[in-house]
């Protein structure tokens, strides 16, 4: 099967060629179809299963063959939860459709909005945005969105996670009733059930395995350690083994602060990325990252979603996620594209029923390692995990609950200071800052 047995115009078969594509993911195999039919679609899929062209390549075919409005209009509006995952789908929009005349912008906060304002006004098709500066935006009547044919929500899980849901609600009411919806959601917690539930009108559904569930190109182990000698057997383990690209998971944002300048006095060149970074300060991070200019990339879960870095060496749990299903989601950057990589997490005496967690959802047990010179205490006592919230004064709902959140259902998940960011923030000088 080619992406020509697809039914794709000529401008968009060409656009994909010269992207390398030969054939197409089972996603887009699938969602292709789907949507040229033009019904509304559920998803289930995760970054790197080629996803983005899945619903690009036929969204813009749909605008190209349809009838033209006399003045160009927002007509395709894409919804994405980070500013990075804006960019990325932004930018497969201008691939594919780079021999076709319809124009994208793409929109987040963090940034000024007169370039995006003025971006609207000259005339768009296609809009990419994040919910906050998205509705921003259109409060402030600087966007018309009464024209959409095609709504999208990409990673709308996270979108909910992050606290987005009343921004998108709001931006629901102000589309046409009438228009094409697809939904892209890693996971089907309630939330989402009730989200597509609402939205979807008798959707096609679709549901791609997830990559690396069983991750046989990763190789994964547990390295057993004390709380306070992570950072060390860290660097050890970079210096040791001579990686030369790794992307480091913390629990908190504080965490990743920290971590990354105990690296980098150590002289392992590394930084942190995560939402209370400035938006160039994140690109700046993430392309000296893909470069290979920058040795480690140390990333919350929230701040890492999306981030399209290929054919990853190496992946470090610092610290265990509280929710198991984000384990799979580190570890599946690495082994892309067919090579292999290494996931390694370090894990002290407080992780130990979180690592239980993952390893049922996995259905396997991990290797577990003890590296000489690093050899745990066998009387270390279990403590509560810190999530980030107790510097910042009040608790909050989640306080103290470290552990115990393991394995609740999706939708309800997230404690750490990453999910709680949008809202805090909100009100505070607009939406801008608002995306991880
Ligand atoms: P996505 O899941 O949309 O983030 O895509 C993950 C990666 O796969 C991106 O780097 C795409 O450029 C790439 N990709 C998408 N479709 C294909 C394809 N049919 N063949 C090879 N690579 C692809």
């Amino acid at each position: 099967m080619t992406f020509s047995d697809l039914g794709l115009r000529a401008e968009l078969l060409r656009a994909v060629e010269a992207q390398g594509y030969t054939t197409p993911t089972p996603i887009q195999l699938k969602a292709i179809p789907a949507v040229l039919q033009g019904g509304d679609l559920l998803a289930s899929a995760q970054t790197g299963t080629g996803k983005t062209a899945g619903f690009t390549l036929p969204m813009l075919q749909r605008l190209a063959g349809g009838p033209r409005p006399a003045k160009r209009q927002v007509r395709a509006l894409v919804l994405t939860p980070t500013r990075e995952l804006a960019a990325q789908v932004g930018e497969s929009v201008a691939d594919y459709g780079r021999h076709l005349t319809l124009k994208s912008h793409v929109i987040f906060g963090g940034v000024g909005q007169q370039p995006q304002v003025d971006a609207i006004r000259a005339g768009l098709d296609v809009l990419v945005a994040t919910p906050g500066r998205l509705l921003d935006l259109q409060q402030q009547k600087h966007v018309d969105l009464s024209k959409v044919e095609i709504l999208v929500l990409d990673e709308a899980d996270r979108m909910l996670d992050m606290g987005f849901i009343h921004d998108i609600k709001k931006i629901l009411r102000v589309l046409p009733e009438k228009r094409q919806n697809l939904l892209f959601s890693a996971t089907f917690s309630n939330e989402i059930q009730a989200l597509a539930g609402k939205l979807l009108d008798d959707p096609a559904m679709i549901e791609v395995a997830r990559r690396n569930t069983t991750a046989e190109l990763v190789d994964q182990a547990i390295y057993r350690v004390d709380r306070e000698k992570k950072r060390e057997l860290l660097a050890h383990l970079i210096t040791e083994h001579d990686w030369q690209q790794v992307l480091v998971f913390t629990r908190t944002k504080h965490g990743a602060n920290r971590l990354a300048e105990q690296l980098s006095k150590q002289d392992i060149p590394a930084m942190a990325i995560h939402g209370n970074k400035s938006q160039s300060a994140r690109t700046k991070a993430l392309a000296a990252f893909k470069t290979g200019d920058l040795q480690v990339l140390v990333a919350t879960d929230i701040a890492a979603r999306g981030l399209d870095i290929e054919e990853l060496p190496h992946v470090v749990n610092f610290e265990l996620p509280n929710v198991a299903e984000d384990y799979v989601h580190r570890i599946g950057r690495t082994g892309r594209a067919g090579s292999e990589g290494q996931a390694v997490s370090l894990v002290c005496v407080d992780e130990h029923g979180l690592l239980k967690g993952i390893e049922r959802l996995i259905k396997r047990d991990l290797e577990k390692r003890i590296e000489p010179g690093f050899e745990p205490d066998p009387n270390a006592r279990p403590e509560p995990i810190e999530n980030g919230r107790g510097k910042r004064g009040g608790g909050g709902r989640n306080s103290g609950q470290g552990q115990r959140r393991q394995g609740q259902a999706a939708g309800q998940r997230r404690g750490g200071d990453e999910a709680r960011a949008p809202r805090r923030r909100r009100g505070g000088g607009g939406s801008g800052s608002r995306q991880a």
